[in-house]
């Protein structure tokens, strides 16, 4: 298998060349040059396999040769023998209709850890090969930070640096990342929003005095291998309620667009999904995009459900090629168009090819709250916020009720204690396997908003390519 860039000007590379690259040399996203598919017959033979076997069946034809079957099973025993719950990503039952897709049981309590940990493996994996090093710097809007640094803290040749917006992050989110004092770890937080940390992460990919003297590569969903990682859930999901045979639906709280994204990729795989809903909070230029076809950034509100209060979703990018019939120059103009403007408007082919399997919502904090209590009253399950802006647009769903509606559960509740008491007067209690992450000293770097500042930070602390 082959990944070409969504920008048309980046040379293919393999598995093994999209995960260690990140962002292709034209400044696009990397994807399959064609879709893998799975028969009716092929899928219905995964019915029932253990988390691990399932992930080593679906990464199989993304992964090709960069890794042997038998590499890959191991692989995807170790990410996935580490969660607390023994189905990795289980199926909680709220109605008739309604489910929940619960995500969080790895070591930092959110989604991320189904990709990262995986990714962690991958990049240790790939670079024993060679005698190079990777310098990963990675932007956070709270828990990709921390998930990746539990991934890659102490392997070898590997350092990471990751920026998070100061002050908008939570104290558990901020302190999963600070409290990991492991040599190859550097937390920096910047006086700026996530959208500005993420900017500086693509520049430094862009600059050739740093890209050239350091390998430098990604954690966030802009990394093809994340993405294939998070394919693997939806199958998981969509099996156990009855699919090849019956159509499933997904609701999933969007920011940077990479969780519904492999959503979409299960689709092409072959996976019957009858739709996927992109819940945003009010930050909400996905659903804009998507319902308007008006794609334009604003100024991020702060929110209760910060790992969403993104302007930019750089993965929609990828779904903007696919719906306008992969036309790698049309959308190098268009981006270059939208760097400027900070907008731009879809055509009509990718209005068109978007409607086909997505819809969109928007939920602001009364929609949040409510949706918590709902979970909360009807069936005495505690969701975090992000789960309940998911489940707010699930439920205002018109789906048929014979069809199945999952909502994505994207972090433990306990992980945003305060939105959770508002809304339910109870403060739901971080899970045994975190330890006391209070009694820890933290360690980070505060440093302005200011790209030249950051790299030289980075370049003082990284280890050179080779
Ligand atoms: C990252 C994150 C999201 C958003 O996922 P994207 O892939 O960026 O769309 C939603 N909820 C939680 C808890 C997250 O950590």
């Amino acid at each position: 298998m082959q990944y070409i860039s969504t920008r048309g000007g980046a040379e293919a590379l393999d598995f093994e060349g999209v995960t260690l690259t990140g962002l292709a040399s034209d400044g696009g996203l990397f994807l399959p040059d064609a879709w893998p598919r799975f028969s009716a017959a092929e899928m219905a033979a995964m019915v029932g396999l253990p988390y691990p076997e399932l992930a080593a069946r679906i990464m199989a034809p993304f992964v090709g040769e960069s890794l042997t079957q038998d590499r890959l099973r191991s692989l995807c025993n170790t990410a996935y023998g580490g969660f607390a719950h023994d189905a990795v990503t289980p199926l909680v039952q709220l109605s008739a209709q309604h489910w929940l897709l619960e995500l969080f049981h790895g070591p930092t309590l959110a989604f991320k850890d189904v990709a990262l940990q995986m990714l962690g493996l991958l990049f240790e994996e790939f670079l024993a090969r060679s005698d190079s090093h990777l310098t990963i710097v990675g932007a956070t809007s709270g828990d990709t930070g921390s998930a990746a640094i539990h991934a890659v803290a102490d392997r070898a040749k590997v350092v990471i640096f990751m920026i998070h917006p100061a002050g908008r992050v939570s104290d558990v989110q901020r302190r999963q990342m600070t409290t990991v004092h492991a040599g190859n770890v550097h937390n920096i937080a910047i006086d700026g929003s996530f959208d500005d940390a993420q900017a500086m992460v693509k520049r430094m990919f862009a600059d050739q005095a740093m890209n050239g003297r350091f390998r430098i590569g990604a954690v966030n969903s802009i990394n093809w291998a994340r993405l294939m990682a998070q394919v693997v859930y939806y199958f998981a999901a969509a099996l156990q309620l009855g699919a090849p045979g019956r159509r499933v639906a997904f609701s999933v709280p969007t920011g940077n667009f990479g969780d519904v994204f492999a959503g979409y990729v299960a689709a092409r795989m072959g996976l019957p999904i009858e739709r996927l809903i992109v819940a945003t909070n009010v930050n909400d230029i996905a659903h804009r995009a998507l319902s308007t076809g008006d794609y334009s950034a604003g100024e991020v509100t702060p929110t209760a459900a910060p790992s969403m209060d993104i302007q930019i979703s750089s993965n929609f990018e990828r779904l903007l090629f696919e719906a306008g019939g992969r036309d790698g120059v049309g959308m190098q103009a268009q981006m270059a168009n939208f760097e400027d403007q900070r907008a731009m408007r879809l055509s009509d082919l990718q209005i068109a090819g978007t409607g086909e399997l997505f819809r969109s919502a928007r939920a602001d904090h009364d929609d949040m709250l409510r949706a918590m209590r709902w979970a909360n009253e009807h069936c005495g399950q505690a969701i975090d916020p992000h789960t309940a802006i998911g489940l707010h647009a699930a439920l205002q769903s018109d789906l048929p009720p014979q069809v199945p509606v999952v909502t994505l559960a994207t972090a433990h509740p306990a992980k945003f204690p305060d939105a959770v008491e508002e809304a339910t007067g109870r403060r739901p209690e971080l899970p045994e396997r975190v330890g006391d992450l209070f009694a820890l000293e933290e360690r980070f770097t505060h440093l302005p908003n200011d790209y030249a500042a950051v790299a030289e930070y980075v370049a003082a602390h990284a280890t050179p390519a080779r």
